[in-house]
Order: C-alpha cells, then sequence, then structure tokens
C-alpha cells in the first residue's frame, strides 16, 4: 500500500503531475467533517480515480460500486484473440484497491439521485455522497444493426467489453476450419479505442497464418480511413499480402459499400450497403453510447455522451457528479483506457481540490496507445493535451507517430514498450 505525505504528494514529477498541475492547492483534508465519494464503476476510469482520491488525501470516505468480482482490460485482449497471452494475464482484483482503504461493493449500481445524493444498487444498498464519479464505460446501440442485439452476441461476438466476450471469440476462431472467413465490422466514429479493431485485424490475422493460412478476413468498414492508416496497411503488406490476389486481409471502406445493415444469423450473413456477405465466424462491433447509468442518471446529451467542464470532469447538466473515461465526452481525446487514467488523476485533484478550499488545477493529459502489426512490430501514437479556454486543445509539437519507414529495431522497441506500458498502467490503476 502507497500513502503519500504532503510533501511526497506537492514533490511529485511523475504521473500524479503529468496529468495534473497542483500548484496553489492544498490537498489534504484540514479538518471539518468527513467527505465521501462515491464512485461507479471499477474499471479504468473508476478504479484509477478512487486511488488517486485516496492517495491525494487519505482522510476522503471512498466507496467503489462495481458489478463484476474481477475486470478483464480491453488491452491486450486482442493478444488473447490471437494465442498469444492468457486470460488470466488480463484480469485484476480489487484487493489492491481495498489496501488503499477503498470500500470496494460489488454491486450494479441502478440509480442515482443527483438532489438527494444517493446511490442505489442492486442488491438494496444506499450510498449516501458529497461527490460522485460515474465511470460506467461503454454501452451498444443495439438498435443501430437490424438481428443484432445482446442476445445475438452471445453467438457472434462483440468482444468489445473483454471477458467471457473475449472468450467466445477466441473460441470461434479455434473451431473454425482453415479456409474459413472471418468478418469484423467496425463502427463509424465516436467508439472506445479508434485503432482497436485494426489491431485485432492483424492480432487474428497473425494467428490464421500460423495455424489456419487458407483463411481471409473481411472488414466492413462504414469509415473510408482510420487510425494509424499507412502504417496498418504497410504492416498488412508485409506480412499478411494485403493489396495482392492472395492477400489474408480485404478492406472494404465505407465508400466501396462497407456500412452494415443487417445480420442473418442463421445464414451466418451480413448484409452491407452493396452486397452480401458470408463468414465462418463473425465479430460484430457495434455503435457506441455512454454506460447506461449515465442516461438513467440523466448526464446525456443528444448524442449519447456525456458532457463535462474539462477542469472537473464534473458534469454540466447535475451538479457535484463527474462523469470520467469513455462515457465522457473530451473531444479531441479519443475514448481510450490512458485518457480514462489521466482524466481520473484530473478529476480526483479537482475534487481534493474542492474539498479543501482550492480551486482546481489547471489540467494536462497525456494519451500514448500501441498497435501491434505481428509479434515484435509494433506501432504507436502519443499525444499530450492542455486546457485552455474551456476547452481540450493538442499541445502544439507534442507527441508523435511511428516513422511510416520500417526499422526493425525501432518497431522490436515498440513491441517491448506496449507490454510495459500494459503492466505499468494495471500496475497504477489496480495496485
Ligand atoms: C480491444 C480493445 C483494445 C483496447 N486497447 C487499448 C489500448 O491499447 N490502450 C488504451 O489506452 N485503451 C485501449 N482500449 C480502450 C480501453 O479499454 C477503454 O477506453 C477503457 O477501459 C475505458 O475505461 P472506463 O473506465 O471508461 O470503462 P471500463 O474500463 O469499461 O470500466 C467500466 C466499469 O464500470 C462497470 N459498470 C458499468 N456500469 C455499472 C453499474 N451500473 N454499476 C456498477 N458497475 C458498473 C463495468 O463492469 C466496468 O468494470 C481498448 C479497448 C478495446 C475494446
Amino acid at each position: 500500500m502507497c500513502k503519500l505525505t504532503r510533501r511526497k504528494f506537492l514533490g511529485l514529477g511523475g504521473t500524479v503531475l503529468a496529468a495534473t498541475s497542483v500548484a496553489g492547492v492544498a490537498p489534504f483534508a484540514i479538518g471539518g467533517a468527513r467527505k465521501t465519494v462515491v464512485v461507479v464503476g471499477g474499471g479504468i476510469g473508476g478504479a484509477t480515480a478512487a486511488k488517486y482520491l485516496r492517495m491525494m488525501d487519505p482522510s476522503i470516505d471512498v466507496t467503489l460500486i462495481e458489478a463484476n468480482t474481477n475486470y478483464y482490460t480491453c488491452f491486450m485482449s486482442n493478444e488473447v484473440l490471437a494465442g498469444e497471452r492468457s486470460m488470466e494475464s488480463i484480469r485484476f482484483g480489487y484487493s489492491g484497491l481495498k489496501g488503499h482503504g477503498i470500500h470496494v461493493v460489488q454491486d450494479r449500481a441502478t440509480s442515482i439521485d443527483p438532489d438527494k445524493r444517493v446511490v442505489r444498487t442492486q442488491g438494496g444498498q444506499r450510498f449516501a455522497y458529497d461527490r460522485c464519479i460515474v465511470s460506467p464505460g461503454v454501452d451498444f446501440r443495439w438498435d443501430s444493426i437490424e438481428g443484432y442485439d445482446a442476445r445475438v452476441a452471445e453467438r457472434i461476438p462483440h468482444a468489445w467489453k473483454a471477458g467471457p466476450q473475449t472468450l467466445i471469440l477466441r473460441n470461434q476462431l479455434r473451431a473454425m476450419r482453415d479456409g474459413g472467413t472471418v468478418l469484423i465490422a467496425p463502427p463509424a466514429n465516436p467508439y472506445r479505442c479508434p485503432p482497436a479493431p485494426y489491431d485485432r485485424v492483424s492480432q487474428i490475422a497473425h494467428y490464421l497464418k500460423r495455424h489456419k493460412p487458407r483463411s481471409k478476413i473481411i472488414i466492413l468498414d462504414p469509415k473510408d480511413r482510420f487510425s494509424k492508416f499507412d502504417l496498418f496497411l504497410d504492416g498488412w503488406k508485409r506480412y499478411y499480402g494485403y493489396g495482392t490476389d492472395d492477400s489474408m486481409i480485404t478492406w472494404v471502406s465505407g465508400a466501396a459499400g462497407g456500412t452494415i445493415e443487417s445480420l442473418d444469423v442463421k445464414a451466418m450473413t451480413i448484409q452491407a450497403d452493396i452486397e452480401s456477405f458470408k463468414g465462418d465466424v463473425i465479430n460484430i462491433i457495434p455503435p457506441q453510447k455512454a454506460g447506461w447509468i449515465a442516461f438513467s442518471a440523466g448526464l446525456t446529451n443528444e448524442q449519447g455522451w456525456c458532457p463535462v467542464d474539462f477542469r472537473t470532469f464534473e458534469s454540466t447538466i447535475q451538479r457535484k457528479i463527474h462523469v470520467i473515461g469513455d462515457s465522457s465526452q473530451a473531444s479531441p481525446m479519443p475514448k481510450g483506457g490512458y485518457v480514462a487514467n489521466t482524466t481520473a488523476k484530473v478529476c480526483a485533484a479537482a475534487i481534493v481540490a474542492d474539498f479543501n478550499g482550492g480551486k482546481a488545477p489547471r489540467p494536462s493529459w497525456i494519451n500514448s496507445c500501441y498497435s501491434t502489426l505481428a509479434p515484435g512490430d509494433a506501432i504507436s501514437a502519443v499525444t499530450i493535451y492542455t486546457y485552455r479556454d474551456g476547452r481540450i486543445v493538442k499541445v502544439e509539437g507534442s507527441g508523435g507517430l511511428t516513422p511510416q519507414e520500417f526499422d526493425a529495431g525501432m518497431r522490436a522497441r515498440e513491441a517491448q514498450y506496449a507490454h510495459s506500458w500494459f503492466n505499468n498502467i494495471t500496475a497504477d490503476v489496480f495496485d
């Protein structure tokens, strides 16, 4: 367990201060009633916020309400699909957070009353709060693809929330005959982790090349470009014959008729804009929206996401409730785990400042995102953002993208960095 002293907190140059500037803030409670924060959702955003609240101010009473006993990270779940890592390696429990003095409640939050400031759960529990932090991740717009819903997803997995869904897709890939076709249908923007569908294509292609080399992947995409586009295409050319008659991967863009309309589970076909495609394994990643509880608490706008004040991540619709992670609308930052992690720290620092009569620090955020083309060949994009005039803006000249020219040594290092990023962020969130 890691408890920060006031001196250590103010002296931190690394993780916390990378995300939040705390100048002028006395972060520890100076007497007064004990403050209570209830966090809904123990994924990347919620778990980080709960831990950092306690680290920044151990006098705060923090309750974390999480529906599941264990959390499976979406990051690296594509490696599970490729048979490159185990499910156990992406599973995290909550004992580390309990060690920080957080009350971890395994239950589903069913309502948040912004007037009475109370969260209620399926198990009949009731938690009063001074501040509530909501980080429920994403839910799916089931009505957008005819024939696809939560029940059908048990057979045609989305695997866009890791756990049982990851296993369904992995087992289907294992059971598929050599020479079979995998259909992958990513959504239009915005959605959770923009490069991840294409990382998934690469990982599955790698698996098929090794185990079922006569198989094909067809991507049915409503978009005409995607994150790290040129780097992915270059990797697919090098490893999977992309662009040749014998390519393992075919990408059907929006302009070429890639937008999907309906699914026929019995026939295992997807009807897209222009033609119909038959698959042996089908992975539909449906369009997304904020997690259900955000809707029921009245935190969402017409686009289905939660508008927030970027300095504090407090909802601009309901006071004293903060929304972080994928459910929040924090454009131009993408919906991603690293963003959820850094927004959680910004939010925690703002709440601690407020409880102690201070002003929310001026925030900045980091996003770095790795994708794999084949084992030992990874690419990355890094961006630093800052707060200016009520908006989130990219810091000019910051960050960068892996160079287009292939350099085997650099790509191997990127692959190592990707795995150490995973180890670091999961320790930062759950230990
Ligand atoms: C295949 C894939 C690969 C990815 N790779 C990367 C990557 O390499 N890097 C990166 O930065 N990001 C990556 N991401 C994105 C990242 O996983 C998400 O952006 C991140 O998990 C968002 O955090 P969150 O807290 O908003 O939601 P989540 O981490 O999904 O957490 C939400 C939690 O809330 C709980 N919950 C929901 N509703 C309730 C309720 N009513 N009551 C109680 N609990 C509730 C859920 O059980 C869940 O545990 C990837 C995503 C996918 C799908």
